[in-house]
């Protein structure tokens, strides 16, 4: 496998049914304008069960080379087998830059591998680029007031974490690379995790990552029993429902739809915020979403600021007409 090192490794993502998750084309726009800066080749890893399929979608987004970790044992990814593996694969290619997706996946077993590598990590960066010869990462700090650049000179490789939504999906349709398998070589200590069962959540909220259509409700809903309003909508547009934190922590809404920098990253076609103010923990959650609706009785929200459309009214009055404007041009 490791005919030649250096270069960008990217790892994609797929759920265990083997299916490409959408920030795997993010991860591929990341890198390959790195790898272009550095004159380099990039790599694609991707790690599961089955998936030889969603390696050769991947590859034709536009990977140089495209590793293929598919073995049954990496069917429910665990972090033990997806470090074990991702060391390897880095020991042996010997890139120079390393691209994680920030996923709940990925935070767990990116600073494991840099942990077992001796280097270091700039984790959820929303910018990277090459600089004399080196990768600068941009991350948020100080919950997302400030941006800072991270250097890591004499680092190899120099890894980061990709805060999704943050880059280009890559849409290239090239041939794909020929698919070069990983041997995946796992000791009994790695297998130690093992999935029993995966139990989907409520509400449709298992989809808000990879939903073209989300419809997030803040505290201007005022009560949870409320959120019947924002359900309708999201029927209407065949969307699902998310929440801020403000509505998650009065247990309005279950955790799981919290989006923001503390929640989940949503990156749909569209997101309305209902009643949303628009905090940046909020924000750095919807940021990836191509179009930004808010439906605010405050004209100075923040939401406007970054909102594509607004609309300042009450929303116990704008959303039901919204709805049944909806629900008749549907017949
Ligand atoms: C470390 C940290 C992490 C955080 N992480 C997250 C996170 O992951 N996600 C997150 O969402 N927040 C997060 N927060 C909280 C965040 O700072 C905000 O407090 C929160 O997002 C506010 O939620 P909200 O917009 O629902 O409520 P509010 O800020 O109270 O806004 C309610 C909005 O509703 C409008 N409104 C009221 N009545 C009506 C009406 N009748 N019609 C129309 N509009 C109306 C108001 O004008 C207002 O703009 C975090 C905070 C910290 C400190």
């Amino acid at each position: 496998m490791a005919e030649q090192s250096g270069g960008v490794l990217v790892v994609g993502e797929v759920d265990n049914a083997g299916a490409l998750r959408p920030i795997s084309f993010e991860m591929v726009g990341a890198g390959r304008p790195l790898a272009d800066a550095l004159g380099q080749k990039l790599a694609v890893l991707l790690m599961g069960s089955n998936i030889g399929d969603a390696a050769r979608s991947l590859g034709a987004a536009g990977a140089d080379r495209l590793l293929v970790a598919d073995d049954e044992r990496l069917r429910d990814l665990t972090s033990e087998a997806a470090t074990a593996v991702l060391t390897q694969v880095i020991r042996d290619v010997d890139p120079a830059v390393v691209l994680m997706p920030g996923t709940t996946a990925g935070r767990d077993y990116a600073p494991r591998v840099a942990a077992r590598l001796g280097v270091g990590l700039a984790a959820d960066c929303v910018e990277l680029a090459i600089e004399d010869g080196g990768l600068v990462a941009v991350r948020p700090i100080l919950g997302g007031r400030v941006q800072t650049a991270v250097r890591m000179p004499g680092s190899r490789p120099q890894m980061a974490t990709v805060h999704p939504g943050s880059f280009e999906k890559a849409t290239g349709d090239r041939t794909a690379p020929e698919a070069e398998a990983v041997p995946v070589e796992l000791h009994e200590a790695e297998l130690r995790v093992r999935v029993q069962e995966t139990v989907q959540g409520g509400g449709g909220s298992a989809d808000l990552e990879s939903a073209e259509v989300v419809i997030g409700g803040g505290r201007g809903l005022k009560e949870p029993e409320s959120f019947g309003l924002v359900e309708e909508l999201a029927a209407a547009l065949g969307g699902v429902v998310g929440a801020t934190r403000a509505v998650t922590d009065a247990g309005w809404r279950p955790h799981h739809e919290q989006i923001g920098q503390t929640g989940r990253t949503v990156t749909p076609r569209l997101y309305m915020a209902v009643g949303v103010s628009g905090a940046v923990q909020h924000l750095v959650g919807i940021q990836g979403s191509d179009y930004i609706v808010a439906i605010n009785r405050d004209p100075d929200a923040p939401i406007f600021k970054i909102a594509s459309f607004g609309i300042v009214g009450d929303l116990f009055e704008v959303v039901p007409a919204l709805t049944a404007e909806l629900k008749a041009a549907q017949g």
